[in-house]
């Protein structure tokens, strides 16, 4: 009996040269998106994803919040957009999401999480993957009830050091304020609040439709039930990563 029949055996077929790495790409990188509302979990998967495949995890969110932290240009444009629960505009955003997937760590591909968030962002992005002859592989996009989002934001808190996301009431590390992974400290992002998140969901719903439209299009699009269980979306996601 072949051992390359079942259809569990890619790797092996892939090893063999049978089935070419990630055909789409020119290289053998894995380049990835994960879309959906504040507070989906699609951070924590993406860290999942990243760490399990060596990838660098490319989120817009941090990036702007560190350019805000060191008073750089881009985050004083940025500061009273995000403070309001709005969309920085796509110029700011295409801008430094670009200019960092142009760094070497990007070689073997990336997981975008929260960056394209509108069709002007993903057709930008297309153009400038397009230039560095790659595609993106998969858009996962998180599905969550917006209730559940607004009580996962409320009680979220934030490694400083690692971006481990805990929550207080439903996922707390072991000692109060103290990441479980690195001993760093937590904390609260300063629009996760109820007014700010509700904001940011709705600014969120006015785009993802189109956004997922546009995605649906390309045949590269899955959509993810975000209030199942961690280990079971990130099972999910492994297993179509290992199909694409
Ligand atoms: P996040 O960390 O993904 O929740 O993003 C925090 C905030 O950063 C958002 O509420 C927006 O103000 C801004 N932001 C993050 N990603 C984008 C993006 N792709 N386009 C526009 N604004 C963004």
């Amino acid at each position: 009996m072949s051992v390359l029949k079942s259809p569990d055996d890619t790797w092996l077929r892939r090893a063999a040269g049978m089935v070419a790495p990630r055909a789409r790409n020119e290289s053998a990188a894995m380049n990835l998106v994960f879309l959906g509302p504040p507070g989906c979990g699609k951070g924590t998967q993406a860290m999942k994803v990243a760490e399990k495949h060596g990838l660098p995890q490319i989120s817009a969110g941090d990036i702007l919040r560190e350019a805000v932290q060191n008073g750089l240009e881009d985050g004083l444009k940025a500061k009273p957009f995000m403070d309001a629960g709005r969309l920085v505009p796509d110029e700011t955003v295409v801008k430094i999401v670009t200019d960092r997937l142009r760094r070497k760590d990007c070689a073997n591909g990336f997981i975008l999480d929260g960056f394209p968030r509108t069709v002007p962002q993903a057709e930008s992005l297309g153009w400038t993957l397009a230039g560095m002859k790659r595609k993106i592989d998969v858009v996962f996009d998180f599905d969550v009830p917006e209730e559940e989002l607004i009580k996962r934001i409320a009680g979220r808190k934030v490694c400083k050091k690692c971006r481990v996301v805990y929550n207080v009431a439903s996922a707390p590390p072991s000692e109060p304020g103290v990441c479980d992974k690195c001993g760093g400290g937590l904390f609260k992002r300063e629009d996760d609040n109820e007014e700010a998140a509700r904001e940011r969901f709705r600014v969120y719903k006015a785009q993802s439709d189109e956004l997922g439209l546009y995605y649906h299009h390309s045949g590269r699009y899955c959509k993810l039930d975000g209030a199942a269980r961690v280990d079971e979306i990130f099972g999910k996601i492994e297993e179509i990563i290992g199909e694409a």
